[in-house]
């Protein structure tokens, strides 16, 4: 990996030398997002995107399982995370986690009526006991479901942990999903309490107000690149988060490590996408909003509790039509990656990509 030589020598410069904290609680060493780099191209030995292969066979560390995908995933939000997207990911060989809003009748009509979908999808849930509940009771239903994802907005806190082992105790043969963290040793203390893949990002996401409303996260490139070395060297996995806006900001997330991604904004407005179509003035939109917006909290949990704050936004997306386009669009971006730094595969996207500190990233002249 090119940026990390790159990075810490900006770092160094910017810290006047040292790159150690200069105050106690100021880490001074730059953080680096998805618009503050590209990809430097490099010899390669592939004539056409064709013969890139993005599908990839993973070996999950605790769970033993054994699963072949293209290693994207839709976000477990309840705009995006539905049972149509994951017809149409599935036919892709891509994943969604489903939103845990659904019920387990829900859950069984999808799973008698699709069952070539349940490869590609994951069950969520949050920490409490009606969730996990849920889990076993989807799980009975539908046998075939072999991916759990454990989502809460702050990864860091014990009793996620807590809730992480108890869930690993009781599917010992379940792919874990947990998040979402940002940095090397929470990676690491969920993995060793047995997440097979740990989901990274604080504040990313294109309807997250986190940033604003705490004042918390981490720029996403530098997050994917240091807890995918830490998992990496654990046996485990990561999924980049949040912030992947187009196709380029994929590859950079592959680039840095990830083994997934997962991506809610991109997929919204779609057919697929749950919502009405809004039409007006003559244009058509949909609904998207954060799982932590005031939208979603009044619709799922009768309104924002008192003692807390809205973390996300909701907003109106121009309707996009079938959710295959998008899907081709991205995969041919990613393809188009590979063949620039002669990665034949998506997994050897990492090894071969070298990140150049940029100031600006696309021409301006036509907006
Ligand atoms: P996107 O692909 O839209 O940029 O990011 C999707 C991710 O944003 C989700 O997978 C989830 O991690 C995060 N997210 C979804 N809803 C909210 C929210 O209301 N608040 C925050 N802070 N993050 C959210």
């Amino acid at each position: 990996m090119g940026l990390r030589g790159a990075a810490g020598a900006a770092a160094l410069a910017l810290a006047g030398g040292s790159g150690v904290a200069f105050a106690t609680h100021i880490e001074t060493d730059v953080k680096l997002d998805f618009k503050d780099v590209l990809i430097r191209p490099k010899r390669s030995t592939l004539r056409s995107r064709s013969e890139v292969e993005l599908a990839r066979t993973f070996h999950f560390k605790h769970s033993k399982q054994q699963l072949t995908c293209v290693p994207l995933m839709v976000a477990n939000m309840d705009t995006v995370g539905t049972f149509e997207m994951a017809k149409c990911f599935g036919a892709h060989k891509c994943m969604v986690a489903i939103h845990k809003h659904y019920t387990v009748d829900e859950w069984a009509a999808f799973a008698r009526d699709s069952p070539e979908a349940l490869a590609y999808v994951a069950v969520s849930a949050g920490t409490s006991r009606a969730d996990l509940d849920k889990v076993d009771a989807v799980l009975n239903a539908c046998p075939d479901v072999r991916m759990i994802c454990l989502d809460v907005a702050n990864g860091y806190s014990e009793f996620f942990v807590h809730t992480v082992r108890e869930v690993r105790e009781k599917y010992p043969a379940h792919t874990i999903i947990a998040g979402n963290v940002v940095t090397n040793e929470m990676t690491e203390e969920l993995i060793l309490n047995g997440a097979d893949m740990v989901k990274v990002g604080i504040g990313p996401g294109s309807v997250c107000t986190t940033r604003k409303q705490a004042g918390v996260g981490y720029p996403q490139l530098s997050a994917t690149l240091e807890c995918a070395d830490a998992a990496h060297g654990l046996g485990g996995h990561v999924i980049a988060d949040g912030g992947i806006t187009c196709p380029g900001d994929a590859a950079k997330a592959f680039g840095a490590g990830a083994d997934f991604i997962m991506c809610g904004g991109m997929f919204a407005g779609h057919d697929e996408a749950a919502g009405e179509r809004i039409v007006r003035d003559g244009r058509a939109y949909k609904l998207f909003y954060g799982m932590s917006s005031s939208t979603a909290m009044s619709k799922h949990a009768g309104g924002v509790a008192e003692y807390r704050s809205s973390e996300g936004k909701t907003v109106e997306v121009p309707y996009k039509g079938p959710v295959a386009a998008t899907i081709l669009d991205l995969l041919g971006g990613l393809r188009s990656a590979c063949t620039y730094v002669g990665a034949s595969t998506l997994k050897e996207m990492r090894h071969r990509t070298t990140f150049v500190r940029v100031t600006q990233q696309l021409n301006p002249v036509f907006g």
